[in-house]
């Protein structure tokens, strides 16, 4: 490790306990999408701090923001992606509060040896990843040109890894209507919206059986009905279909509207979609960085390997953000037990733990020695452009 990398660790050292104290604020302040103006407050008066120039999001994005560290050395430019929005009746059961304390680690790191870095760094506030497809939008408004590389950490409960091979992802709402009725005195002037939502439920399971390998498809009932002696006259359910294939969602979309709609016919009653405008892209490899994170964590003492193949695959926004520039979006396990998963209360309160503390700041070291290599390593940089315009 060189010196400047050797002092790049060290600040971020330095500053753990102000790390660690806000992931816990933000674990404590949980602001599903769209509505994380604390945590958006926060890591911007943080980054200020820490040298960075912040312009707040506009009023299409307000808990966005952009952090900049040296506009005069425009290139290169990586940009770190910071999240910060909760699960809805969870809090932060996805550990965002920490992926927010690992940004702000990494820019921390990074602001300390500005003098000897060519480039600029930027520091990317990312809202709603948790559906609401926020890097979606930052995209749209043109947050990700100039970027030469955009990196990030997730947390995870058990493994460290360097890629996910997340799969595209589109969320839609059907929503029958019916007639209310006497659900017992005159059953048989009602049109029951809920029957529909539920046949609609067994359609897709008997064709999930002819459906890709990949695809994913699950629900939850909104809405399916006011009392028990009323016929249901509206049924609503939410959900989120997916396929490794970007190019197949529009007919897996076809598919389940089609479903929807005979279930419409047996009913009697009327059908509704609401398709998301957004739709998650599937990640776009790209092997130079991950070697690189994986050296970075080595360097660290962390030892992280490729995705085996094994296991079920999700879907995050980065996804369309590495669709246009190169990306990724590696995770470290927060050492849990086995009983802890993804998107659970047991999550949330294992991000107060010392384990999972210790390896944010290993994370956010891992990310400051990987941004540090992209702006000084020009064959690097080059080799990572190369992988992105293959797709490898
Ligand atoms: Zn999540
Ligand atoms: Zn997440």
């Amino acid at each position: 490790m060189n010196p400047v990398e050797k002092k790049a660790l060290a600040a971020i050292e330095r500053k753990s306990g102000k790390l660690k104290a806000l992931s816990r604020k933000l674990y404590n302040n949980p602001e599903v999408m769209f509505q994380e103006f604390k945590a958006c407050r926060w890591l911007s008066q943080e980054l200020k701090a820490l040298g960075y120039k912040v312009k707040p999001g506009g009023r299409e994005l307000p808990t966005s923001f952009r952090a900049e560290l040296n506009k005069a050395a425009s290139k290169p430019t990586i940009a770190i992606l910071a999240e910060y929005d909760a699960l809805r009746g969870i809090g932060h059961g996805c550990a965002h509060n920490l992926i927010a304390a690992v940004a702000v680690g990494a820019a921390c790191g990074l602001a300390a040896v500005k003098k000897e870095l060519p480039g600029n760094v930027l520091v990317i506030g990312c809202p709603a990843e948790e559906g609401g497809g926020g890097k979606i939008q930052l995209l749209k408004a043109g947050a990700f040109n100039g970027v030469d590389a955009a990196l990030m950490v997730h947390p995870s409960s058990d493994r460290t890894m360097l890629d996910h091979g997340f799969i595209a992802c589109r969320g839609l709402d059907i929503t029958f209507i019916g007639k209310a009725a006497h659900a017992s005195g005159a059953p048989e002037k009602g049109r029951n919206a809920l029957n529909a939502l539920l046949e609609t439920f067994n359609a897709l399971n008997a064709l999930r059986q002819h459906l890709p390998q990949d695809v994913r498809m699950h629900w939850v009932v909104m809405e399916g009905g006011t009392a028990s002696n009323i016929v249901p006259e509206r049924a609503r359910g939410e959900f989120t279909i997916r396929s490794e294939n970007n190019a197949y969602m529009p007919t897996l979309l076809k598919k389940v509207k089609e479903c929807a709609r005979g279930a419409a016919m047996m009913t009697g009653c009327r059908v509704k979609f609401r398709v998301n405008s957004y739709m998650y892209s599937s990640m776009r490899p790209n092997r130079p960085l991950a070697e690189l994170v994986r050296d970075c964590f080595k360097q660290v003492g962390v030892k992280a390997g490729f995705w085996d193949g094994k296991g079920g695959r999700g879907s995050s926004d980065i996804g369309n953000v590495s669709q246009q520039v190169p990306a990724l979006h590696p995770s470290i396990s927060l050492r849990a037990p086995a009983s802890v998963t993804g998107h659970s209360r047991e999550l949330a309160d294992w991000t107060q733990t010392p384990r999972a503390e210790a390896a944010m700041v290993k994370a956010a070291q891992m990310l400051a020695l990987a941004g540090i290599r992209l702006l000084t390593d020009d064959k690097l940089m080059r080799g990572v452009k190369r992988a992105y315009k293959q797709g490898s």
